[in-house]
């Protein structure tokens, strides 16, 4: 298999100890099936004698855990179908921890903790650049749904596998009969299918995601977890606020596609975006925060008391105080023909699938600011020959020094005062872009990383936002607390707030000053 193994680390003896103190230990013989590819759950199981071979859905040998090592993947804490199935290949003595008996524990043991959730994240990236593991996503580049399912998968970061009927026979005649509202196919761990799923019967297929009633009441409603939702999240469950957080893509928000973030404090050697988010999401379920997810808040309508807000799946939520926590979108580039390549040659986040496709190709980042310069490093690093395109005169002017010296030092031309005005190539894959300046350069694939809108349309004119859509707050919205919308009991953290910094750590400040100004309010009930 081309892809490296997932690193196999080992448990320390005092670990061993208290794992092995919660359960009895037990044998099985070669040849014994611990848990395979389909199943909805499985403990958390220590090698203490022998070994398991971890194989995929056709057979393949994955790895291999021997004494001391642990099975498991991020699935494990989540709750998700099982990818892979598991066979004792040497005659095994182990302890099988069941998830909500660990649980717990994570909370509890900080080292633990460390050990299991790094090593699950990194099994994560490995699984997602192998073939055949997870999901099978069957449907053409021009179905929208097809697309749609594909992003969330990979905003979910979910192992998947696109079969495209234009370039697959066998997936060609499978959705042949099909009508468009029954795109795409989709073909969960186990075999069991699904024809033109929303992403939330996927989600939940998945045995992952809170279900919502038609109607739930809570006394702090956050809409959207990124850094700034997931902050409110934590502080607010923390402090017994009966808090739910509604999420219309993946948790974690624009944060959970950074490559590597070096600026948060208290990670100096940087943290990934999955990681910080894997932290985040284990910490507010910790305090008892809900998280649902997908789910799209579609209206707000302020109340005295309680407002509504209503979701796209045709649910309501009675909230004493709401959280507007929806950050902001990618641009796209303004250039006809965009949208045939978005998916399979034109991306605007920069993962482990999408490195693993650009392999050793002719690559374009575009973008002057720290978003682009960490995707650039990456790509480059995986072997990519990269140029960063940007428009202005020097990068210095829009991104970190640190980065700047790291382009270099992996050999990322950078380019001035480049516009991109048209884009070529045919059926998906790209070819070549032509420069504003008429110049015509071979690339690949494509990263746009050109800033952001926020994610306001919804609210309509529920509150007062800004000339761009950002929406206002504190004086600039006639209230007292910076926080503060023009609507009483709604609040605005992170990059959806008008004039806010558009950083990580400011989005989970201001998530957890958000709590505040909502125990603020709940004491006064005349405001909410
Ligand atoms: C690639 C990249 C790298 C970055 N690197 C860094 C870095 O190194 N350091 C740093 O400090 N910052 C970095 N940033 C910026 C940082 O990630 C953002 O400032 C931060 O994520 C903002 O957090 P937020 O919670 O306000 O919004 P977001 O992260 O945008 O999260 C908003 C969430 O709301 C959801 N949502 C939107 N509309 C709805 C709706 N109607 N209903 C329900 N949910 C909804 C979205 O799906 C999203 O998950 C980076 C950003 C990107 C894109």
């Amino acid at each position: 298999m081309a892809v490296p193994p997932p690193p196999s680390p080992t448990l320390s003896a005092s670990q061993l100890a208290t794992l092995a103190s919660l359960v009895e230990e037990r044998r099985a013989n070669v040849g014994d099936v611990l848990y395979r590819v389909g199943d909805r759950r499985y403990p958390f199981i220590v090698v203490l004698e022998g070994e398991v071979t971890i194989l995929d859905a056709a057979g393949q040998e994955i790895i291999r855990h021997g004494p001391s090592g642990f099975l498991g993947e991020l699935n494990l804490l989540s709750g998700q179908t099982v990818f892979l199935t598991a066979v004792v290949t040497e005659p095994l003595r182990y302890i099988a921890v069941d998830r909500d008996v660990l649980r717990p524990l994570l909370f509890q043991d900080g080292p633990l903790t460390d050990l299991l959730l790094s090593t699950f994240i990194q099994r994560r990236e490995a699984l997602q650049r192998i073939q055949g593991v997870g999901l099978e996503i069957i449907g053409p580049h021009s179905s929208a749904a097809t697309m749609r399912m594909i992003d969330f998968a990979r905003g979910n970061r979910l192992p998947f596998t696109w079969r495209d009927p234009a370039h697959d026979e066998g997936a060609a005649a499978q959705v042949a009969d099909l009508d468009a509202t029954r795109l795409p196919v989709v073909r969960l761990p186990g075999g069991a299918e699904l024809q033109g799923p929303t992403t939330g019967e996927v989600y939940r297929a998945l045995g992952i995601g809170l279900e919502l009633g038609p109607r739930e009441d809570v006394d702090l409603l956050v809409v959207g977890a990124g850094p700034a939702g997931l902050g409110a999240a934590v502080y607010g469950a923390s402090e017994g606020l009966d808090t739910l957080v509604v999420e219309s893509t993946a948790l974690g928000g624009q944060a959970g596609s950074s490559r590597r973030i070096e600026n948060y404090l208290g990670f100096p050697a940087g943290i990934s975006g999955t990681e910080l988010v894997s932290r985040a999401v284990t910490q507010a379920r910790k305090f008892n925060a809900r998280t649902a997810t997908p789910y799209r808040a579609v209206s707000l309508e302020p109340a005295n008391g309680r407002h509504v807000v209503r979701l796209d799946g045709g649910q309501e939520i009675g909230a004493r105080a709401v959280l507007l926590a929806t950050g902001a979108q990618y641009r796209r580039l303004p250039v006809e023909g965009l949208a045939d390549y978005e998916g399979s040659s034109v991306f605007y986040a920069a993962g482990p699938p999408e490195a693993q496709l650009c392999g050793a190709s002719r690559v374009g980042v575009v973008g002057g600011g720290n978003s682009a310069g960490q995707a650039a490093v990456w790509l480059a690093r995986g072997g990519a020959l990269v140029t960063l395109l940007h428009r202005r005169g020097d990068l210095r002017e829009t991104m970190s020094n640190y980065l700047i010296l790291e382009l270099e030092r992996y050999g990322v031309v950078v380019r001035d005062r480049s516009e991109i005005a048209a884009i070529h190539g045919g059926n998906g894959q790209l070819e070549a872009v032509t420069l504003k300046s008429g110049e015509r350069l071979p690339f690949s694939f494509l990263f746009l990383f050109l800033g952001a809108s926020p994610c306001t349309e919804w609210l309509d004119d529920m509150v007062a936002r800004d000339e761009d859509g950002f929406i206002l707050t504190g004086a600039a919205a006639s209230a007292e607390n910076l926080l503060q919308t023009s609507v009483p009991g709604v609040i605005a953290a992170g990059d959806v707030r008008s004039g806010s910094i558009k950083r990580c750590a400011t989005a989970v400040g201001e998530g957890a000053m958000a709590v505040q100004l909502v125990h603020a309010g709940l004491a006064q009930p005349s405001l909410t």
